[in-house]
């Protein structure tokens, strides 16, 4: 019987402590988020009062934000750059919008104005249209001369 309440007693103290270290855990974790969330809120003001500073002081800061300054101050600078690469990009792409008017003689694709190559097939493009162009100007030529002949006679 003594023995008994002696183990029954280890067991409920042995629970009593896991539901206790369970407690205490669930406290701590509770009380370090509320460290990180102060930890953050401090990280947002510094920033602010950074930017504060740096705002009413931009021309002549004391001489220990000089290098800092200089920082902020390049990082201006390369966004400005970057911002008109970006735009640069852009312009040259919708200067190269591209037409689609020619059709390949051989397949039948319509291809990119002015393109050497159909796109599908591979096949010459620019050659086909002189020699088209070409052909046509046989033609004129020997009509000329043939007027000139009749004009002769
Ligand atoms: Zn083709």
């Amino acid at each position: 019987m003594d023995i008994l309440n002696r183990v029954s007693d280890t067991i409920t103290s042995a629970s009593r402590d896991i539901a206790r270290k369970t407690r205490e855990t669930a406290e701590v974790a509770r009380l370090n988020s509320a460290i990180s969330g102060c930890q953050d809120r401090m990280k947002r003001t510094y920033l602010q009062i950074g930017e504060m500073y740096y705002m009413e002081t931009k021309g002549s800061p004391y001489p220990d934000y000089e290098q800092l300054f200089q920082v902020i101050e390049e990082c201006h600078r390369q966004i400005k750059g970057y911002r008109e690469t970006i735009s640069k990009v852009r312009e040259n792409n919708e200067g190269t919008v591209k037409e689609f008017t020619e059709v390949c003689p051989q397949c039948g694709k319509t291809v990119e104005t002015g393109a050497a190559y159909c796109s599908r097939c591979g096949a010459k493009m620019n050659e086909s249209s002189t020699e088209t162009m070409e052909s046509e100007e046989i033609i004129e030529e020997a009509q000329e001369v043939e007027a000139e002949r009749e004009q002769r006679q």
